[in-house]
């Protein structure tokens, strides 16, 4: 049984005193529960108050992005090694919005899913296709490539740990949820990619979240589809009372 996973990515929102309050709301108020596992995917600067804020509950804090490299001539950027020291455990790598506006490609996700593991953190990792190249019925071939070039190079049990997050971009933002057979489709998609490149164990240990305009309202029946393990989730995720719905739904 694959624990849910339900993340909320902040993207580039928020000031401290609202951050910390939030994790401290959520802290007090998150179910106890082994079933679904609770990631707060935070701006940089908040990071290490946030891990701090967290301790002693079940909260995760990840970062939203980071640098492959470990340390050296990167103005502006943040390396794995730093987040590992301060305490992060989770972080999303390859989000479509770093894909299409900050130049990210296959090649530079992969390199950041090894530097992940290289600093035991562990990667969600972020694929989703064009609302043009979904009308072109090119989905399963844009999220297969994105798939097999992000796991490239990994260990079979590397993989087990992976957490795929599907977000179809025309669904980001939008208002437009897919609907429940769309994202479960690609969902079992990906599990089958898996389980060819990959190995069956893998594919059925790796969880798999949908994300795209995800509320409380959508959550429950998002969830109870076969393939989707969990949800990622932006504009539901900024407000405490909104995030803690999702999880209960868990
Ligand atoms: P929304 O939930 O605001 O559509 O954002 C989805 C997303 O991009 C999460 O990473």
């Amino acid at each position: 049984m694959r624990k849910k996973v339900i993340a909320g990515n902040w993207k580039m929102n928020k000031v401290l005193s609202e951050a910390e309050k939030f994790v401290a709301t959520t802290k007090d108020n998150i179910p106890t529960s082994d079933k679904v596992e609770s990631v707060i995917c935070a701006p940089f600067p908040y990071l290490a108050a946030l891990v701090e804020r967290a301790k002693g509950s079940d909260v995760k804090i990840a970062a939203q992005n980071m640098h492959y490299e470990a340390n050296g001539a990167f103005t502006g950027e943040v390396s794995p090694v730093m987040l590992k020291d301060i305490g992060v455990t989770y972080v999303v790598i390859g989000h479509s919005e770093r894909r299409e506006l900050f130049a990210e490609t296959d090649e530079t996700v992969n390199k950041k899913v090894h530097a992940a593991f290289n600093n035991a953190l562990t990667p969600i990792i972020c694929v989703g296709e064009t609302l043009e190249q979904r009308e072109s019925n090119e989905t399963m071939s844009v999220v297969e490539l994105q798939v097999k070039k992000a796991l490239e190079g990994l260990s079979d049990a590397q993989v087990h740990e992976v957490i795929i997050a599907y977000e179809p971009i025309w669904a980001i933002g939008t208002g437009k949820t897919a609907s429940t057979e769309q994202a479960n489709e690609v969902c079992t998609h990906i599990r089958g990619i898996v389980s060819e490149f990959v190995s069956s164990d893998a594919a059925e240990a790796v969880r798999i979240q949908y994300g795209g305009s995800v509320k409380p309202a959508n959550v429950d029946e998002l969830l109870s589809q076969s393939d989707i393990d969990g949800a990622l989730v932006g504009g539901a995720s900024l407000e405490a009372d909104s995030f803690l719905k999702l999880v209960e739904a868990g």
